[in-house]
């Protein structure tokens, strides 16, 4: 039998597409505020959003009658006609979100109509509306939505841990915080400030603010205009790119979007000028006639289409490159290291000669960066678990299965070290020529050293630091201090202070310690985080990927200026010390080998 939907079940499907978690309903709630005209937007959280948001906005209210019916399915303010609809420049106008809000959750609001004398209370629940009064309250809205999904276990068990979900408020609250500096803006966690952003009177001091001053050394701003689009904001110095996503934002016409296929364009003008790997800042904001876009391919995602998508991107280059043309940057940097002189530079690597007893990483001595060389011999470990008997066993033999293509019976030890461009290492074999690439082998080394140390439930010793102080964002904050036990096993000490501030007093082997490299070295760390969700080292995955992560960083942050002879030797017997010494652990081949035959070939 054919049947219309009921009210209620229609609102909670239609509820699940625009509320999906709490930061769903925060990018409604504060959207509504902007529109209202608000100019003075707070935020309040407990619990992530699981128990209570509140946005508190002084725009224009409602009459208690706009009250009731803004609960009501495609009740909006915003168009009435089919006209309006190409020319919206409100977040809102389909009328659904807050219909959708009171179905998953009880909302108390209270709202006091600009220019008239009192305010109205009206509270409702999924199953309709609770009750209306009067309220004293000043002019505004004041809207309070409570235990989200309360009522739908299954919704409610499907969101993330506390930390994961704030992550989403806050990256919403951002996008807002930066389209609308005009707007006064506030984030309060557990009572906590998260964000307390003063009206701005321009884009570039609410960057700064939301940043933090040392996230953004830099910004260099663009500005085209064409027929199709005009394109303004800020793009960062290519010495500023970090080696994790995290500041780049698209906005049209004032709504944030995603989207992978302009990234692209903006990389593209970057091309070159950032090492590969790594992401420069932007805030990019398209403005277009509301015509030549379609936000509104769904209402939670944030895709949208234009119409013009293959000119936007080449004038989104062109503008990219034109203001890093503009500021100069691009004859000073160089990364095509092949070209400089081939001088020896002061090496980072410290360690003792393999002759001299290698002192433990426990006895507090400084940590060799590459560990003592082969063990020829299985060795015991003391705190190995059966698992990790079996992989020494199989690392020795490894080992003695490769010690014997080298010309001497030592390993490498006494075969002339080559290096070219910095880059690899070239040695003779018995019977022809070993080639390594050091970054990937250094990457294969530490790569599994973390897993070890992963492995080996005993802390780790670090390299100890003067501390080094970094702000970071709330975001980056909240994902270091989470478990701080876990961190350290790694190799990280970090310590939380105030103000989104942490003091890193330790980091694992391998990783540089000046403060840009200690900065890399966290944004890395977070990077891996925030890709795992969790630091629940003992899940599947989670172990290889964090130090999949953590062995690429550490491979390129050492990696500057030549090996001495010593240590290009121990590089390569280290590598042949692995279970794997072929290939780094993103896959690639670590090492190359030409044989007399493939000489004999090629000549
Ligand atoms: P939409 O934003 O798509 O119109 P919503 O369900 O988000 O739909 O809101 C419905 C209506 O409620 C809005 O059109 C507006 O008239 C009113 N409204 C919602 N929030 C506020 C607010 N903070 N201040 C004033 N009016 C609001
Ligand atoms: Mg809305």
């Amino acid at each position: 039998m054919l049947k219309i939907l009921p009210p209620n079940i229609s609102n909670l499907i239609a509820a699940g597409e625009v509320v999906q978690r709490p930061a769903s309903v925060v990018k409604e709630l504060v959207e509504n505020s902007v529109d209202a005209g608000a100019s003075s937007i707070t935020v309040l959280i407990e619990d992530a959003g699981k128990t209570l948001i509140q946005v508190i906005d002084d725009g224009c209210g409602m009459t208690p009658e706009e009250a009731r019916l803004c609960f009501e399915r495609h009740a909006t303010s915003k168009i009435s006609d089919a006209a309006d609809l190409s020319s919206i420049v409100t977040y809102g106008f389909r009328g659904e979100a807050l219909p959708s809000v009171a179905a998953v959750a009880e909302v108390t609001l209270r709202t006091r109509k600009r220019g008239t004398e009192t305010g109205s209370e009206t509270v409702m629940t999924p199953s309709g509306l609770v009750s209306q009064e009067e309220a004293a309250m000043p002019e505004g809205t004041n809207i309070a939505v409570r235990n989200i999904f309360y009522s739908l276990p299954a919704r409610r068990k499907f969101l993330k841990s506390d930390n994961t979900e704030m992550r989403q408020i806050i990256a919403e609250f951002s996008h807002v915080a930066l389209c609308r500096p005009e707007v006064g803006v506030r984030l309060v966690h557990n009572k906590k400030d998260v964000y307390n952003l003063k009206k701005a009177n321009t884009l570039k001091q609410r960057i700064l603010e939301i940043e933090g001053r040392d996230m953004v050394k830099e910004l260099i701003d663009i500005s085209t205009s064409t027929t199709i689009i005009d394109i303004s904001g800020f793009v960062g110095n290519p010495s500023d790119a970090r080696r994790t996503p995290g500041n780049q934002y698209f906005f049209v016409n004032g709504r944030f979007f995603r989207s992978p296929y302009f990234h692209r364009a903006v990389m593209k003008a970057y091309d070159k000028l950032i090492p590969e790997g790594s992401y420069p800042s932007y805030y990019i904001f398209f403005s277009t006639r509301p015509g030549n876009v379609d936000v509104n391919i769904h209402p939670a995602k944030t895709e949208v289409k234009f119409e013009n998508e293959t000119e936007i991107f080449e004038i989104l280059t062109a503008a990219v490159k034109e203001a890093l043309g503009r500021s100069s940057f691009i004859p000073t940097i160089d990364f095509d290291h092949d070209s400089l002189p081939d001088l020896p530079a002061p090496s980072r690597f410290n360690y003792r000669p393999s002759t001299a007893p290698a002192k433990s990483f426990r006895s507090g001595g400084y940590d060799p960066i590459l560990p003592e060389p082969v063990r020829m011999q299985p060795v015991q470990e003391q705190s190995g678990t059966e698992k990790y008997g079996a992989e020494q066993l199989d690392r020795a033999s490894a080992v003695n299965g490769y010690g014997e293509i080298f010309e001497d019976s030592g390993l490498s030890g006494a075969g002339a070290m080559l290096q070219m461009s910095g880059r690899y290492l070239v040695t003779t074999l018995r019977s022809g020529l070993l080639v390594v690439d050091i970054r990937r082998a250094r990457e294969r080394i530490f790569y599994e050293r973390y897993l070890r140390q992963l492995d080996n439930a005993a802390p780790l010793a670090h390299q100890v630091l003067f501390p080094c102080r970094l702000r970071l964002t709330p975001e980056k904050y909240a994902l270091l201090t989470e478990d701080a036990a876990q961190l350290l096993q790694l190799g990280f000490d970090i310590v939380p202070e105030e103000d989104c501030t942490v003091a890193v007093k330790g980091l694992p082997e391998g990783f540089g310690t000046d403060e840009e490299a200690v900065r890399a070295a966290v944004d890395d760390l977070t990077a891996a985080l925030a890709e795992t969700g969790s630091l629940n080292l003992l899940k599947a995955g989670i172990r290889e990927n964090i130090a999949a992560r953590l062995a690429r960083a550490a491979a390129s942050s050492g990696q500057s200026g030549r090996l001495s002879g010593d240590e290009a030797r121990l590089l390569v017997d280290t590598l042949f010390s692995c279970a794997e010494p072929e290939t780094s652990p993103s896959g690639h081949r670590c090492m190359l080998v030409l044989t007399e035959d493939d000489i004999e070939r090629q000549l």
